[in-house]
């Protein structure tokens, strides 16, 4: 179903707000990584939203590689994000992690399957069910047959709205926290009709990289970024160390258009 042989069009998906992904526009989603408190996910939506995101990113359930880290606000954080999106207008986009939370994300606009879960089979056929789009990332050492299979989890119960996000695999580099595989954007799009979007702040794992990743991007055909940014990145309970402040997002934002435009 995610074949583009069956299926020529590119899909586009359209929100309810009227916000569009894979149409030929530049989608960016923006937040933080995690949500912490209400002032931080309230001030980054406002300032990314003045600098023209579409989408609200956070993440309420996260993760974390140590048990010991913050795991997210769960609940809470998931009821400060619709708090964010009633202040802003902006549709969130948040990161499910176990069958067991379907329900508290019926009114999530887009729903993240993380990296760790992209071949969590029962979630995916879950999902599958679901009326809502559901942003797909690739796994840490999944080759992209095996993150189309996954999107075909989702599409196959019944779910078409699927975008897929490279996010950076695992090589060898350890310059990088993993290696974004740029050949993904024209490959994925070659074969599938799906919408890509690109995760330049897990790929690259540090703030200065962000712009040159997603200006490669953009060049390489991708239909949208997904980015890390928090007010006060020094005290983030999660990715500090790669997530933009509010003003690197505005001007990066302003380059990304006008680069997406000069296409
Ligand atoms: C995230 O988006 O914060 C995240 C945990 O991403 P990934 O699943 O790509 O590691
Ligand atoms: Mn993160």
């Amino acid at each position: 179903m995610a074949n583009r042989k069956f299926h020529p069009d590119d899909t586009v998906i359209t929100l309810p707000g009227g916000q569009t992904i894979g149409d030929g526009s530049l989608t960016l989603i923006a937040g933080p990584c995690s949500v912490e408190t209400e002032d931080q996910i309230c001030e980054v939506a406002s300032r990314v939203k003045a600098s023209g995101a579409q989408f609200l990113r956070g993440g309420a359930f996260k993760p974390r590689t140590s048990p010991y880290s913050f795991q997210g606000l769960g609940t809470t954080g998931l009821d400060l994000l619709k708090e964010a999106r009633a202040k802003t207008g902006l549709p969130i986009v948040t990161e499910i992690m176990s069958v067991a939370h379907l329900d508290l994300f019926r009114d999530v606009d887009i729903i993240q399957v993380g990296a760790r879960n992209m071949q969590n089979f029962e979630l995916l056929k879950q999902l599958g069910k679901m009326d809502k789009p559901i942003l797909l990332k690739r796994g840490l050492a999944n080759t992209l047959e095996e993150f189309l299979m996954s999107a075909e989890y989702i599409m196959s119960g019944g779910n078409e709205r699927v975008i897929l996000c490279e996010r950076g695999i695992r090589t060898f580099e350890t310059f990088t926290r993993n290696t974004l595989d740029i050949s993904a954007v024209p490959i994925l799009k070659k074969l599938s009709h799906l919408p890509v979007v690109i995760d330049p702040s897990h790929a690259a794992g540090i703030p200065w990289l962000v712009e040159p990743l997603s200006m490669a991007a953009i060049a390489a055909g991708a239909d949208g970024l997904i980015i890390e940014v928090h007010n006060n990145p020094a005290k983030a309970l999660s990715d500090g160390a790669q997530c933009l402040t509010p003003d690197q997002f505005d001007a990066l934002a302003k380059k990304l258009n006008t680069a997406h435009q000069a296409l």
